[in-house]
Parts: C-alpha cells; sequence; structure tokens
C-alpha cells in the first residue's frame, strides 16, 4: 500500500463579471471546478449545485463506473433545478481529478464533462489530459478549424456537453492516470485557458513551487491578459510516500 500526500493551491476570481458562476471543491481526495451558465442565478446555483454532488467521490476507492454514477447523479440535480427561460437550462462543466486507487496503485481519477480543463505537469511538461466538450474542439479535430485559429473562433464558447442544460443523458470522459511522485495537476476553467496561452501556464507553473502561490500567478495573469470571464484555478502537488 502507498499513501499519496496533496498539497493544494485555490484562486477563484469573478474577473470583469457580476457574479461568479464558477465553483470548486478541494479537499478530501477531491479536486474539481465546475463552470456555469444559464440566466441570474442560475449558473451559479448549477455550478455549486454540481460540486456539491461530486463530492462524495472523496469516500472510499471510487472506480470508473463509481465515477459515472456519481456525475449521472450530480447531472439529475442539475436537471431539476428551476430554469428562469426554459430555453436556457441551467447547466454547467465539471472537471478535475479524484485520488483513488486502481489495481493496487495510487491514481487519479480524472472526469471531464464541457470545456474547463484538467492539465498534468510531470518532468516540467505541461499536458492536456482531458478533452474539451466544445463545438471548436470538434472543429479542430475534423481539420475544419485549424488548430492556430482555434483562439479567435467565435462561438469558442459553445459546450457539447454538460452537466444539467438541455440534454437528457450525460455522456462523461472518466480515465485513470497513475500518480506520479511530482504530479502537478492543474484543474481550470476556461476562463484561464481563453486568456493565457499553454505555453505561458507551463512557465508560470515551473517558476513557482508553491501550489497557492503558483495559483494566484494563473488568476493574475488571466486577469492581466484582459480576461472578462471568470476564472478559477486548483494547483493539486501529489507526493507518493510509502504508508506506514
Ligand atoms: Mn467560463
Amino acid at each position: 500500500m502507498t499513501a499519496v500526500r496533496v498539497a493544494v493551491g485555490v484562486a477563484t476570481e469573478r474577473a470583469g463579471r457580476a457574479t461568479n458562476e464558477d465553483a470548486l471543491h478541494a479537499g478530501g481526495g477531491v479536486y474539481v471546478v465546475a463552470d456555469g451558465m444559464g440566466g441570474h442565478e442560475a449558473g451559479e446555483l448549477a455550478s455549486r449545485t454540481a460540486v456539491e454532488a461530486l463530492r462524495v467521490l472523496g469516500r472510499g476507492t471510487p472506480d470508473l463506473a463509481r465515477a459515472r454514477q456519481v456525475i449521472r447523479a450530480a447531472h439529475a440535480r442539475v436537471r431539476a433545478l428551476p430554469a428562469d427561460d426554459p430555453l436556457r437550462r441551467p447547466g454547467t462543466t465539471a472537471t478535475g481529478v479524484v485520488l483513488s486507487e486502481h489495481s493496487g496503485t495510487p491514481c487519479w481519477l480524472v472526469l471531464n464533462v464541457g470545456d474547463s480543463r484538467t492539465y498534468r505537469m510531470a518532468g516540467g511538461v505541461l499536458e492536456q489530459v482531458t478533452q474539451d466538450h466544445s463545438e471548436v474542439a470538434e472543429l479542430v479535430a475534423s481539420g475544419v478549424v485549424p488548430p492556430q485559429d482555434a483562439a479567435r473562433y467565435p462561438r469558442r464558447n459553445v459546450v457539447t456537453r454538460a452537466l444539467g442544460g438541455g440534454s437528457e443523458t450525460v455522456d462523461p470522459d472518466v480515465f485513470w492516470i497513475p500518480v506520479s511522485p511530482g504530479d502537478r495537476m492543474l484543474v481550470c476553467s476556461d476562463g484561464l485557458t481563453d486568456e493565457v496561452p499553454d505555453s505561458r501556464i507551463e512557465a508560470e507553473l515551473k517558476a513557482e513551487p508553491d501550489p497557492q502561490a503558483a495559483a494566484d500567478r494563473l488568476v493574475e495573469a488571466a486577469l492581466a491578459a484582459g480576461g472578462s470571464d471568470n476564472v478559477t484555478v486548483l494547483v493539486v502537488d501529489a507526493e507518493t510516500a510509502a504508508a506506514r
């Protein structure tokens, strides 16, 4: 048996918006970000409801089937929220990692619905581990939009999967990544990734060993870039250690 110790940094800002429709949870082995949408207060309620529902993944050592079950339950809870506008039902993205075990090995259980992102930095190299569920990501994947034009694509914020929203069912991505000592996981909303290129994110994460200071630096970079969307950043550093 091995145990994983983590150190976490958390930062969120509503930036130019009237409210912060992002929500997060970081603790008890669950590190998730949700970015809500919907009229009035619906987006805030949607993201908070989703994060609250996902927290139960911190109990025990969930597997992929359990994660899908909990995500479906979160989807149902967001769908049950009242809608101010019947054409714009409350919805939210959700992504992040849960510390668990697979075949006796400590693993990150990665989950994703929508266009918030989970990255891993290992050996100083940043890699996006989730795939965006967005119109622009699909157009890039099919070759219609060149990757270098994705950041300027006018409908880049249109998501193709969400918790809640208009769809009756949810099709989450869930998968394992083994935990390696020194892993630095980054979980963030599009308020970061729309404003700050991956190369700059990687440089900031390399330059700042303290996870809280790193999270603060990334949010500051998004604001300095003129970010007008809510921005949320979780930095989760892992050390594996032999259990006593
Ligand atoms: Mn956003």
